[in-house]
C-alpha cells in the first residue's frame, strides 16, 4: 500500500499564514518569531506558527474575559447545543482533521480518525450532557433558632472564569477537546497552548466552533513555546490552568498558579504505570494485552504501561510471544492505511528515547527485543522489549513515554503488589487474571487513579481520570470535573 493523497483543503490549510485565534478570528501575532511544524515522518516542515508575543497573549485574556462575559450568562442548553454542533462539525471534517493530525504528529491516520476525530467527539457530546446537570444541593442549617427565625441554605456551582489549557503533543486534539469541553459545558471561557510540536489541528477547531454557534472570545488559541504557558498562567486575567504534561513542567506549572494568585490548578501528568500477569492468565492474551497497554500510538500514552511483572515461570514465554508480535507489525508511514507502527512526535523525543536504550546497555539490562533507531529523516524507533535485572534498573522506574517495555519477574503475589507500587507515580496500573476474587482484593491494594483488569489503556468519559501520587491533581471525565471547573458558593437565608 502507498500514502492516502491529502486532501486539498489540508494542503491549503497547511500553507497559511498562521496567526493567533483571538476574539473568534484568525489575527496575525505582533511577533515576528515562528516556529516550523516539522512532519515527524520525514523531517519536512508542514507549516509555520507564530511564537506569540506579550501583547498578544494580553489580547488573548481580554478576548476569553470579554467571552467569559457572555457564555456565562449563555443559558445551559444553548451552550449544549453549540458544543453538540461542533462535535457534528468535526465529524463533518473528519478526514481532514485526521489527516492535518497525522502530518503533524506521525499518528497512524487510523488513529486519528479513530481517536482524535471519532472519539473526541464522542468526549465532546458526553460533556455537553453535563452543561443542563449541573447543580448544587439545599441544605438545612444546624443552628438552633433563639427566637423563632429559621435559616435555609443552598449551594450554587458557578463558572471559575478564564481557563488556560496546556495541551501536551501526544494526543493534541482529543486533550484539547476534554479541556475545551470541560471549560465551555460549566460556563467558563477558555485559552489554548497547544504544544509548539502539534498546534495545527486546534487552530482549524477554532473556525469550527465558531460556525458551530460559540461566540467569539469563548475559545482562543495562542500558539508558542513554554513560556507562552507561563505567561499565560500567570497572567492576572486568567483563573484557572489546566495542564497535561510531564511531571517536571507539572510541579512547576502549580507553584506558579499558586504564586501567581493562588489560580486554580488541574495536572495531569505523566507516570510509568504498572501491569501484573497472575499466574492463571492465558499467555497469548497476555501478549495481545501488552500490545494494548504498552504499543498503541508507539507508546506516547500518559496512561500506557511500562513495567510489565510476570510470574518467573512464565516470563520467557510471555516475552518470546511478544517478540513474535512485534516483528510483525507493520512499521512504516503514518499515512499509509495498512500501517501498524508510526514514528515518535519529534526528534528531541526520538533522542531520549535513543538515550534510554543506551541506559539501558550501559546497566546491562537485557534487551529482548529493537532498542534501535532506523536511520533516515523520520522520527522511527524500534518497539522494545527489556528485561530488567532488579526493580533499581532505570527503565522500570523512569517514564519513557515510548515504545518500551520492560519485564520482571516475580515469585509471590505479595512481591507482586510490592513491585506494582514501589514507583512515586500513580496514574494507571492494570491486572490480568480470571480469578475474580483474587482481582476484587488486590485491587484496593494497588496505588493508581485508575486500575483496569483485563483491559488496559481504555478511558471512557463517564469514567473519572487522574493520578494520584506524582501523577497529578484533579480528574477529568464523569461528574468529577464540575468541581474542578466551579467554584462552590453558599447561599444562606434568615426568614
Ligand atoms: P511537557 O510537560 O514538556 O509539555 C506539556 C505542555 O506544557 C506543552 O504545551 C508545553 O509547551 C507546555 N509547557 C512547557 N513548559 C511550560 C511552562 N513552564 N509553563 C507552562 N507550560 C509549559 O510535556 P510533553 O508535551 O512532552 O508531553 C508528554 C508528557 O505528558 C508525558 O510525561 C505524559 O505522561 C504526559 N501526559 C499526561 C497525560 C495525563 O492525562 N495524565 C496525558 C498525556 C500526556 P511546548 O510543547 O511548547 O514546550
Amino acid at each position: 500500500m502507498s500514502d492516502i493523497a491529502l486532501l486539498p483543503s489540508v494542503t491549503t490549510f497547511f500553507r497559511r499564514d498562521h496567526g493567533m485565534f483571538i476574539d473568534g478570528r484568525h489575527i496575525p501575532s505582533t511577533s515576528s518569531n515562528k516556529i516550523g511544524v516539522i512532519n515527524p515522518a520525514n523531517g519536512e516542515t508542514l507549516a509555520h506558527v507564530s511564537d506569540a508575543s506579550d501583547s498578544d497573549i494580553d489580547d488573548a485574556v481580554v478576548s476569553a474575559n470579554q467571552g467569559f462575559k457572555v457564555w456565562s450568562r449563555t443559558s445551559p442548553a444553548a451552550r449544549a447545543a453549540a458544543l453538540f454542533k461542533l462535535a457534528d462539525l468535526m465529524e463533518k471534517h473528519r478526514e481532514e482533521l485526521a489527516q492535518i493530525e497525522t502530518c503533524q504528529s506521525g499518528k497512524i491516520i487510523q488513529i486519528s480518525r479513530a481517536f482524535e476525530v471519532d472519539q473526541a467527539a464522542h468526549f465532546l457530546r458526553y460533556y455537553a450532557g453535563w452543561a443542563t446537570k449541573i447543580t448544587g444541593e439545599t441544605i438545612t442549617p444546624s443552628l438552633p433558632s433563639f427566637t423563632g427565625e429559621r435559616y435555609s441554605a443552598y449551594t450554587l456551582r458557578e463558572p471559575i472564569g478564564v481557563v488556560v489549557g496546556i495541551v501536551p503533543w501526544n494526543f493534541s486534539t482529543m486533550i484539547a477537546i476534554w479541556k475545551l469541553a470541560s471549560a465551555l459545558t460549566t460556563g467558563c471561557s477558555i485559552i489554548i497552548k497547544p504544544s509548539e510540536f502539534t498546534p495545527l489541528t486546534i487552530l482549524r477547531i477554532a473556525e469550527l466552533a465558531i460556525e458551530a454557534g460559540v461566540p467569539a472570545g469563548v475559545l482562543n488559541v495562542v500558539t508558542g513555546t513554554g513560556r507562552v504557558g507561563k505567561a499565560l498562567i500567570e497572567h492576572p486575567g486568567t483563573d484557572k490552568v489546566s495542564f497535561t504534561g510531564s511531571v517536571p513542567t507539572g510541579i512547576a506549572v502549580g507553584k506558579g498558579a499558586m504564586e501567581a494568585k493562588l489560580t486554580r490548578a488541574t495536572l495531569e501528568l505523566g507516570g510509568k504505570n504498572s501491569v501484573g500477569f497472575l499466574r492463571d492468565i492465558d499467555l497469548d492474551k497476555a501478549a495481545d494485552g501488552i500490545i494494548e497497554a504498552g504499543f498503541l500510538h508507539s507508546g506516547q500514552i500518559c496512561a500506557a504501561a511500562e513495567r510489565f511483572f510476570v510470574h518467573r515461570s512464565q516470563i520467557e514465554s510471555v516475552m518470546d510471544k511478544l517478540s513474535l508480535r512485534l516483528r510483525a507489525l507493520k512499521i512504516g508511514s503514518p499515512l499509509d492505511e495498512t500501517t501498524q507502527f508510526g514514528p515518535v512526535t519529534n526528534k528531541q523525543h526520538q533522542q531520549k528515547l535513543a538515550g534510554f536504550f543506551a541506559t539501558a546497555r550501559a546497566e546491562k539490562s537485557t534487551i529482548v527485543h529493537g532498542g534501535n533507531i532506523p536511520d533516515g529523516p523520520g522520527c522511527f524507533v524500534e518497539p522494545t522489549i527489556i528485561l530488567a535485572n532488579s526493580v533499581n534498573d532505570t527503565l522500570l522506574n523512569e517514564e519513557t513515554f515510548g515504545p518500551i517495555a520492560t519485564f520482571l519477574p516475580y515469585d509471590t503475589e505479595d512481591e507482586l503488589l510490592h513491585l506494582m507500587n514501589s514507583t512515586p507515580y500513580g496514574l494507571s496500573a492494570s491486572l490480568w487474571t480470571n480469578d475474580l476474587s483474587k482481582a476484587m482484593r488486590l485491587i484496593p491494594e494497588i496505588e493508581a487513579g485508575t486500575v483496569w483488569v483485563n483491559m488496559h489503556t481504555m478511558l471512557d468519559p463517564a469514567v473519572p481520570f487522574g493520578g494520584i501520587k506524582a501523577s497529578g491533581i484533579g480528574r477529568e471525565f464523569g461528574a468529577a470535573f464540575i468541581d474542578d471547573y466551579t467554584e462552590l458558593k453558599s447561599v444562606m437565608i434568615r426568614y
